[in-house]
């Protein structure tokens, strides 16, 4: 019956199908009549043994979570249905598509076989007749909807084949004069055999039974505009008739803003908790910004950007403080994140400590190597290079550097957080695109510390986090933002072009390479099956090949040997290859400024943050670069969004905005490294204020009052995992 109904997880189906358990739940009058007409026909018909309600109840409970008073009062409703009025069956025809409840006597009844077996009941007022059609339903029903019923349901009206009708209504029967709820009804989040009445129950009693304290004193409530706990809580599950029904559903109502604010308190005062715990830890301090450090910046090429100079200025502060950095670098696809990274490193050369770079990918990992060795290398510094795929040999010699610390700056991908990796004096970690490892792997860099020191860390994403993501999911991080990009980039014109245009595509990228430009052509993602997308790629490399003679086509995917990998990549930076054909491994870093043009296929598969990172390979030099979105039609209605923000903005934050309103916060970041599943009535997207305000309560709290900290801690999170675990 689950399955086919609705409604049936809500709402106690008035039908035999409640367990005997329910019926004892019962006590409102109004329903003790109907109470009493399922436990007779539960008698005759299932003669169920006396459940063994108490402790089974309890049990489903808990498995929601619900164990401690508190538990029970914080499960707050996820909607409310209004059971305050009865419609005419005449006024209810009018309302087509709306929630109705109705009351009448049953004037027809019937087990009908076409075209389904179903159970059609007429319910009759003065004013007109409704029906009521159940395509599940129990043989005891048919009894307990006899004609002359006096029955009261709720639900959809939609006009069928015999008029105005309900289907799977919630019913009750009712004697005449009935009393009506006089507040709305809250319907519960609940899991299987978890009955709302039995919800409602157990909440009204731990409501009744708790102690009233509320964690904020007056004095707050009032400078931040909020009312009382203990007001919100009996607000929200037990609405005053008159309340203003609109703010109450829309969580708008001064009552939720309460338990908002309380939700949101408690995540901020959990994160910064976590972050005060951090700081209590010793980390190398960095005061020197010596000779290895200027050098680099006179022998540079270019100047840095005001953005730059300000993160750096930001970063420098972190790494003089003896306790350690935990610092998110953002900064859009281009931005110039890597020439800060290597002046951190810079600085803790300048002070004698080993610095540790870590990227998500070989490509990245090598394109860092080679670039920034290519800086440093030429000013004395000793580098070292580890990754998964490199021989015995060389990655004993490789440790062996690390260890004696004769390596000044190691650089590789997640190989440098295996346990074999001994370093000598650890002093700064930097993780490139950090959103891409979780945070255990972060952390086990971290613990690579020597003499009970922690490193400082410096964190670097191009998934630029809009701002109440970063306060909330990276409350213990600082965040610098590289809000700029270097001069003289023309920004990239992107076009979304339906694939049956290919072949005016194919010769535009054969009129750009002819005219010296470099093409990246990205193959679909095909998530399903790595076999397929190889297969894709290799195809799309032979037509690309076949269809543009005389131009060099090279191709790149995840299942090449390194070597190879560096082969083909060699080619196209040095030109000896006009196009690449590529799988996603070119998403992150690849920096080639004379590729110009780039072309995605199958872009409607692909999510925003993917396809700003793909993007942003090309518009890296100065030529006007060109970006094609090929889809393939019919779009959905995502997907057309997705594509319509590709072409019309060139901002990551704008993007990473509209990402966030499209896929929801968890999605966006993924649960792993999010608070978010703890989150259930604060909306980072609405709320913003909120969070603005939690945020600083949560600081003050934390320097002078410790006692209601605890106490709110206490109420919020209980037993629960805290918000984000670092
Ligand atoms: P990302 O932030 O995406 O990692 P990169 O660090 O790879 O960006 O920088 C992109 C390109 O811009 C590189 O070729 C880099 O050398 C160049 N670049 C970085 N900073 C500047 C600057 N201040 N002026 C000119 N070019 C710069
Ligand atoms: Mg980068």
């Amino acid at each position: 019956m689950a399955a086919e109904h609705p409604n049936a997880q809500d709402e106690i189906a008035l039908t035999t199908a409640a367990p005997a358990a329910e019926s004892a739940m019962e006590s409102d009058a109004s329903e003790s009549a109907q109470t009493s007409a399922r436990t007779k026909t539960n008698t005759k018909k299932n003669a169920k043994p006396p459940a063994k309600a108490p402790v089974k109840a309890s049990d489903k409970l808990a498995k929601l979570g619900l164990r401690k008073d508190m538990d029970f009062i914080l499960h707050l409703p996820m909607r409310y249905e209004d059971e305050t009025q009865i419609l005419s069956m005449r006024e209810a025809s009018l309302r087509g598509g709306s929630q109705v409840q109705i009351e009448g006597v049953v004037t027809a009844a019937d087990v009908q076989y076409r075209p389904r077996r179903q159970l059609v009941v007429t319910l009759s007022d003065d004013s007109d007749q409704v029906t009521l059609r159940f395509l599940n339903f129990y043989g005891s029903q048919t009894k307990q909807l006899a004609i002359g019923t006096r029955v009261r349901a709720r639900g959809e009206l939609r006009h069928g084949f015999l008029g105005a009708e309900l289907v799977h209504p919630n019913y009750k029967i009712v004697n005449e004069g009935a009393p009506l709820p006089n507040a709305l009804t809250p319907v519960y989040p609940s899991g299987e055999g978890v009955p709302q009445a039995l919800l409602r129950k157990a909440i009204s009693n731990a409501i009744e039974r708790v102690h009233w304290r509320d964690t904020l004193s007056a004095a707050r409530l009032a400078s931040l505009q909020l009312c009382g706990f203990e007001t919100a809580v009996r607000t929200l599950h037990h609405p005053p008739p008159d309340i203003d029904q609109h703010s109450l559903m829309e969580h708008e109502h001064p009552a939720w803003l309460r338990m908002k604010f309380d939700e949101l308190l408690a995540q901020q005062l959990s994160l910064k908790r976590a972050q005060l715990t951090r700081r209590s830890k010793g980390a190398p301090a960095m005061p020197v910004v010596g000779e290895l450090s200027n050098a680099f910046l006179i022998n540079l090429p270019f100047a840095l950007t005001g953005a730059q100079e300000k993160v750096l200025a930001e970063i420098r502060a972190d790494m003089r403080q003896d306790y350690p950095m935990q610092r998110l670098l953002q900064g859009d696809v281009g931005s110039g994140k890597t020439i800060v990274a290597a002046l951190a490193a810079a600085q803790a050369i300048d002070n004698g400590f080993q610095a540790a770079l870590m990227a998500p990918t070989e490509i990245l990992a090598e394109q860092h190597f080679r670039k920034i060795a290519a800086w440093l290398e030429p000013l004395g510094v000793k580098t070292a290079w580890l990754t998964g795929s490199l021989k015995k040999k060389e990655k004993d010699q490789a440790n062996a550097m690390i260890s004696s610390g004769e390596a000044q700056l190691v650089i590789g991908t997640h190989a440098l957080i295996q346990d074999s990796v001994q370093f000598a004096n650890l002093g700064l970690v930097l993780v490139d695109e950090q959103h891409r490892f979780g945070v255990g792997q972060r952390l086990n860099l971290a613990n690579k510390a020597v003499a009970g020191k922690v490193p400082h860390q410096l964190m670097m994403s191009a998934t630029p986090i809009p701002r109440t993501l970063a306060m909330t999911y990276f409350a213990d991080l600082e965040v610098s933002v590289i809000d700029e990009l270097p001069p003289g980039r023309t920004p990239i014109v992107t076009r979304v072009i339906d694939q049956n245009r290919r072949d005016e595509v194919i010769a535009r990228v054969h009129a750009a390479a002819q005219e010296g430009k470099q093409v990246y052509w990205v193959c679909p993602l095909i998530e399903e099956s790595e076999t397929l997308q190889l297969q894709t790629a290799t195809d799309t490399h032979m037509m690309l090949a076949a269809a543009l003679p005389g131009i060099q086509v090279g191709l790149v995917h995840g299942r090449l040997k390194p070597a190879e990998k560096q082969t083909v990549m060699d080619d196209f930076i040095h030109q000896r290859s006009q196009v690449l054909v590529a799988t996603t491994v070119i998403e992150v870093g690849v920096d080639v400024p004379n590729a110009s043009l780039m072309v995605i296929e199958h872009a409607e598969r692909f999510g925003l943050s993917q396809l700003h990172q793909l993007r942003g390979r090309v518009g890296r030099g100065a030529a006007a670069s060109v970006c094609l979105l090929l889809y393939q039609g019919p779009l959905g209605g995502t997907a057309k969004q997705r594509l319509a923000t590709m072409r019309e903005s060139n901002d990551g934050f704008e993007i990473a905005r509209k990402d966030l309103e499209l896929r929801g916060p968890g999605e966006f970041l993924g649960a792993r490294q999010s608070g978010e599943a703890m989150l259930r009535f604060a909306n980072l997207e609405t709320d913003q204020w909120l969070v603005e305000k939690a945020r600083n309560l949560a600081q003050e709290l934390l320097k002078h009052d410790p006692v209601t900290v605890a106490a709110h801690l206490e109420r919020w999170l209980g037993n629960k995992e805290e918000f984000l675990r670092v």
